[in-house]
């Protein structure tokens, strides 16, 4: 019943918003299910889904190759070693998907053996907005439902999709934010049509001299508008995980806040804009050190504040860094690689419980920017 210039009007109940069945109990059972195993109590996730391109770039600063053999190498050299006591999921890039470890054994099984989710990278990247000022959505819808089908049948329970905003004084632009939060809306209801978890990934970037306060207010905007569009496209929150930015000042900002202030700032937007049937939020790192990416969300666990999801990691850079450092594409070096990476998976599983301690003397990689401007993933 409304009223519209003195006039009132009566709207039959058949003609209100009605959902129609889109996933049976059973499939609602499945998604949650993955998502809370992902999540589980210390348990984040390692994001190891870098695209070819990005891989090489990393590569090349230990001046390593960047061929298929040194990307398998890299990464069976992480997953040979992973803890599932502080990993819940890996998130893998398709090439990855169909890789070996030394011993012959597919990727997929060495990880799901350890009690480990497999995940998969299904977006193609970002594509300009025109007439905005280098902002961008991202692709992949097309076919995307036959890739899900395939992925799933390849051992795959959950998947990624990332979207890039950017702050200035004109951006996030409101196209930005809509074409976003839908096409992240559109992936994830195609996800979970598929048995895929969908990991949401608005990302908004680090670049620029802004403060606290307004990376606090966009990632408010942001998130408000992402859950809004996945509540226009049904999608099922209890089988879906967040995979939100922290909020931090701009990389350039000439003030420096604390990991207690990151906490307040962070949780506090997200207890504004996240449902509490939301599992878990599972930051990335977005180029802080190592070091830097624990300490605030082992701050983050524990502020005052009342949490309903699980706070939690899905680092790339922060849990990669000091492995690369120390492997330098030398197999003489794979055990030093695995320790450095097993010992930063095991601190953020402390963060996860707000139970990190930090060790006085962390070594220079791990406190080390991983800052890159306009990074693509
Ligand atoms: P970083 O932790 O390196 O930011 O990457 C995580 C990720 O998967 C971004 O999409």
């Amino acid at each position: 019943y409304f009223i519209i210039s003195g006039q009132h009007f009566i709207v039959p109940l058949s003609r209100m918003t009605t959902q129609f069945p889109s996933l049976s109990p059973a499939q609602k059972k499945e998604l949650s299910d993955i998502a809370q195993r992902i999540v589980a109590p210390g348990k984040g996730i390692l994001a190891a889904d870098e695209s070819t391109g990005t891989m090489g770039k990393r590569l090349e600063k230990i001046n390593v190759e960047n061929n298929e053999e040194n990307r398998r190498t890299f990464r069976d050299l992480l997953f040979s070693a992973v803890d599932a006591n502080c990993i819940g999921g890996i998130i893998f890039f398709h090439e990855t998907l169909y890789q070996k470890s030394d011993k012959g054994v597919p990727f997929p099984k060495l990880v799901k053996d350890k009690g480990i989710v497999v995940g998969i990278k299904v977006d193609k990247g970002t594509a300009g907005l025109n007439g905005t000022d280098g902002e961008t959505t991202t692709q992949g819808l097309d076919g995307l439902s036959e890739r899900c089908a395939q992925y799933k049948k390849d051992g795959c329970d959950f998947a990624k999709w990332r979207c890039v905003l950017k702050i200035s004084d004109a951006c996030p632009s409101a196209l930005a934010i809509a074409e976003n939060a839908n096409v992240l809306a559109r992936y994830a209801s195609i996800c979970q049509q598929n048995g895929l978890v969908p990991i949401v990934e608005p990302e908004i970037l680090p670049d620029g001299t802004h403060d606290l306060l307004r990376t606090q207010y966009v990632t408010e905007k942001v998130l408000a508008a992402t859950y809004k569009a996945l509540n226009d496209h049904h999608v099922y929150l209890e089988g879906t995980l967040l995979k939100p930015n922290m909020v931090t000042a701009g990389h350039s900002c000439p003030k420096k806040f604390t990991p207690q202030e990151v906490a307040m700032a962070t949780v506090t937007a997200l207890r504004r804009t996240v449902p509490a049937a939301v599992p878990g939020i599972t930051f990335l790192s977005g180029g802080q050190s190592e070091e830097e990416a624990t300490q605030n969300l082992n701050a983050m666990n524990q502020t005052a504040l009342h949490r309903p999801w699980k706070l939690s990691f899905s680092y790339g850079r922060a849990l990669q860094a000091s492995a690369l450092a120390a492997w330098q594409g030398k197999a003489s070096n794979k055990k030093a690689a695995q320790d450095a990476f097993t010992s930063r998976a095991k601190s953020n599983g402390l963060a996860a419980k707000g139970e990190y301690t930090s060790t006085a003397g962390a070594d220079k990689a791990s406190t080390q920017s991983l800052h890159t401007a306009n990074y693509v993933y």
